[in-house]
């Protein structure tokens, strides 16, 4: 039998909620030991496009909504923290781009010239010709505006590495969780047949949170699954391009983030309207020509003739709403001792973490005296995406 465990807050998944939220209570001075069931990361995190939204896609409407305003201030603390002087120090992560562009290709202009001059806009973006413009339109046929959003791109990987870095002793490679009980109340989990007890219990799972809650015999929050079918193209002619393309409607026709690999050349990692409703209908191969069409249509100078590609289908996991519809900030239910969660973007796990040291402080939950932790069998962090696809 394992030596049991003692700890202040015990966080059950290490994406990126449960591993910024780690890396700040270890900060804060609390004992954490954070349990994963598969590799860091390796849920939605790695595989998402690393934008860190300050919620200016959300304005595309024309009003700032709930989403814009929660989200606005998320670009300065990552900033921060990528210059080691924030409330984590991640200076050794690699940025991708310092701006994601919003791309306007055509007849739109007109329309988000006005939207980008009024108030709600100003200060936020600004438009970019010639030699700024993102290495991949800068040929003689690209037409369009463009416009530079103060909103940066991180390289997952990198982070993710980092974060478990940062996570020192506390975490814990486990698979079969169960509840730990006395007197009926909840005082801990069993992982692996190993007693955890925690003042409180963190569940920060992703998609893995409906499972645990039902082991749990709580039937609420109720979780979502909004799926997406992402395609992934590599080619030795990609340039890098941070960038979301306008259609016609609120949402981005196609998303666009470019990602090193470890050959030298650069993936395009493409979602938006491509991989939602309609793409996720299609099957593989008719997604690729989608895409293919698409960006033939768009950057008809990019040469893909030598290009491979790939797409990859998954669901990103929410609180449940109304009308499947995008969730304003992290979430955070509390049930006793028990908090359950959902970041609902990479770029609000400082949110989630934020809640949750909230309700900590709210409760008088201080940091304890916890015994040292013993060697423990530690999860493996994820491999790159794009690695992983093109082997
Ligand atoms: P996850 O990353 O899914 O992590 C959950 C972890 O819990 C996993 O490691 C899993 O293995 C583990 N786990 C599950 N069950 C158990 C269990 N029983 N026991 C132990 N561990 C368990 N957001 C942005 O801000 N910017 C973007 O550009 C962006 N792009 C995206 C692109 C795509 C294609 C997708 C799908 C999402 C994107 N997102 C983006 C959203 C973002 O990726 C997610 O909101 C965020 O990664 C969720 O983090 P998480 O830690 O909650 O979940």
């Amino acid at each position: 039998m394992s030596q049991a465990l003692s700890t202040d807050i015990l966080i059950v998944g290490g994406g990126i909620a449960g591993l910024w939220l780690n890396a700040r209570l270890r900060r804060l001075g609390y004992a954490t030991l954070l349990v994963e069931n598969d590799r860091l990361g390796g849920g939605q995190s790695v595989k998402s496009q690393g934008i860190i939204h300050g919620g200016t896609k959300y304005a595309l409407s024309g009003a700032l909504t709930g989403s814009s305003e929660a989200i606005a201030d998320m670009p300065r603390r990552w900033r921060e923290a990528l210059a080691g002087s924030g409330e984590l120090d991640l200076s050794g992560v690699r940025l991708l781009s310092e701006a994601h562009y919003l791309w306007s290709p055509g007849t739109l202009a007109g329309n988000l010239t006005s939207f980008f001059a009024s108030k709600a806009m100003r200060g936020r973006v600004d438009q970019v010709k010639g030699a700024e413009l993102p290495p991949a339109l800068q040929h003689p046929k690209f037409k369009g505006k463009v416009y530079r959003l103060a909103e940066l791109v991180l390289d997952v990987p990198s982070l993710i590495a980092r974060l478990a870095e940062l996570g020192g002793d506390g975490l814990l490679a486990g698979e079969r969780i169960a509840p730990l009980r006395e007197d009926g109340e909840l005082v801990g989990l069993r992982v692996d047949g190993r007693e955890i007890r925690a003042r409180r219990i963190v569940l920060s799972a992703g998609q893995g949170n409906a499972d645990l809650l039902n082991t749990l015999g709580i039937e609420q929050p109720k979780q979502q699954l909004r799926p997406l079918h992402m395609v992934l193209v590599k080619a030795p002619t990609l340039k890098p391009l941070y960038a979301h393309c306008l259609g016609g409607g609120p949402k981005p026709r196609v998303t666009v983030t470019s990602h090193p690999t470890a050959d030298g050349q650069w993936v395009w990692y493409l979602g938006g309207d491509l991989a939602e409703a309609d793409g996720v209908a299609r099957d593989e191969a008719a997604q690729i020509k989608a895409a293919q069409k698409e960006l033939g249509e768009l950057l008809p100078w990019v040469d893909l003739s030598a290009a491979q590609w790939r797409t990859l289908r998954v669901d990103r996991a929410e609180p449940a709403q109304s009308g499947l519809v995008r969730p304003d900030n992290a979430f955070l239910s509390e049930q006793g001792p028990l908090l359950v969660g959902w970041p609902t973007k990479l770029a609000l796990a400082p949110d989630f973490a934020d809640r949750v040291i909230a309700t900590l402080e709210r409760e008088a939950v201080q940091p304890g005296n916890c015994p040292a932790l013993p060697e423990l069998p530690r999860p493996t962090v994820a491999r790159p995406l794009w690695e992983e696809l093109f082997a």
